[in-house]
């Protein structure tokens, strides 16, 4: 990522302190989304990501990821899959249960939405602790797909994530612009 981009993105990323809770400080990606210079410039990094990686369809993670995954694969040219929160997908679905702060989350797929094999790059806004983007890559690797990145707008450092997915990671790339 270009240091304009990065600057660009940063700007466009607004800073909600004691959102949802005290003490956690919301990454708002609105802003970013309403500037069609900043989101197109996002998609077509990540469309770029895409291509580097040769993917075959991006995964989307509820709910922002959709919302920037959609269009890198419209740009891509490949397809686009939903992993879902529970109870939301009406076909067939694999599940994936994994620890929140307090209790448990659960996400699904489509058990037909990947092919045995097909290469898959994960995208979501934030990486936190990275818990989601854990429980998301044994998800699509129980339904068949190869991950050949995860992709993310933003990385919290500080909240350690990069180095709780490093088992899971192997050497799939993950990117934060
Ligand atoms: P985690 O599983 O902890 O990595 O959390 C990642 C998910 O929670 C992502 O889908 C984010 O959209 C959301 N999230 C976590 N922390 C924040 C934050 N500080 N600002 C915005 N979104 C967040």
């Amino acid at each position: 990522t270009g240091d304009a981009l990065r600057a660009l993105l940063l700007s466009r990323i607004h800073d909600v302190p004691d959102y949802p809770k005290p003490g956690v400080m919301f990454k708002d990606i609105t802003p970013l989304l309403a500037d069609p210079v900043a989101f197109g410039a996002l998609t077509e990094a990540l469309a770029a990501l895409c291509r580097t990686h040769r993917a075959d369809k991006v995964v989307g993670l509820e709910a922002r990821g959709f919302i920037l995954a959609a269009p890198v694969a419209v740009s891509a040219g490949v397809g686009f899959v939903p992993v879902r929160k529970a109870g939301k997908l009406p076909g067939a679905t694999l599940r994936q249960t994994y620890d929140l702060e307090y209790g448990t989350a659960e996400i699904e797929i489509h058990s037909d939405a990947v092919r045995p094999g097909e290469r898959v790059l994960v995208i979501d806004d934030v990486l936190a602790t990275g818990g989601t983007a854990e429980a998301s890559l044994h998800l699509l690797r129980r339904a068949g797909a190869e991950v050949v990145g995860v992709a993310v707008l933003l990385e919290l450092g500080f909240l350690g994530g990069r180095q709780r997915l490093q088992a899971s990671l192997g050497d799939t790339p993950l990117e934060a612009l």
